[in-house]
């Protein structure tokens, strides 16, 4: 199989990241596409947003070396990767075969199961061992103005995702992005509705630069 140009694998400070699809249900006012059109260096725009799992997989194998330093794969690019959920299930699932020893996340904006309309989490649950859902805000009128859903109910949907993965019991935390201008967030409110959904909470800086 000939490999893709496009990078659907590129590395952060040596780490490996899986770069799914461009497209998006959410437009943030803290996402990394408002900002660069790279990732130190990697393009992350797919000129053909059709990828395929093996397209995936064959990168994987011609970087196998590098990604055996390491602990963990994380699915994140430049958009929703489970919009491609049956790609990123193929890809997981031979992740778990080959590279046994590699730990599996996915960070996703949570949407995943308004969108496919069935419980995706219950089908990653075997694949994958951990997943970061983007909580954003404290209530829907917070979610709204950070997150841009383009999907209705966003905020409850984000909300039921995040239980729907606890009760997977995938190892499930609810994030934030702190301190971007002009869009304030309850940091300790958003840690209760975490809890409360039975996941664990991370609040992590806006960084300018976009990662
Ligand atoms: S959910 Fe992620 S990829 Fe989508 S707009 Fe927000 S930050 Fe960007």
């Amino acid at each position: 199989m000939t490999e893709s140009n496009e990078n659907l694998l590129y590395f952060l400070d040596d780490k490996p990241y899986i770069n799914m699809t461009n497209a998006c249900t959410n437009a943030c006012v803290f996402c990394v596409r408002n900002q660069k059109e790279d990732v130190q260096g990697a393009k992350l725009w797919l000129d053909e947003d059709n990828t395929s799992a093996d397209d995936v997989i064959v990168q994987i194998e011609s970087n196998k070396e590098k990604i055996l330093k390491n602990k963990e794969i994380v699915f994140c690019g430049y958009g929703e990767p489970l919009i491609r959920v049956n790609e990123v299930i193929e890809i997981a699932k031979y992740l778990k075969e080959n590279y046994p020893n590699l730990k599996i996340r996915i960070n996703t904006n949570g949407h995943a199961n308004a969108i496919h309309k069935r419980n995706v989490a219950q089908e990653l649950a075997p694949y994958i061992d951990s997943i970061s859902v983007s909580l954003n805000g404290e209530n829907e009128e917070v979610y709204n103005k950070i997150s841009n859903p383009k999907i209705e109910n966003a905020y409850e949907e984000t909300k039921r995702f995040i239980r729907a993965c606890v009760e997977a019991k995938i190892n499930t935390t609810a994030s934030i992005v702190e301190n971007v201008p002009n869009f304030p967030v309850d940091v300790e409110r958003c840690c209760v509705i975490a809890k409360s959904l039975g996941a664990k909470f991370r609040s992590r800086d806006f960084i300018p630069n976009g990662y």
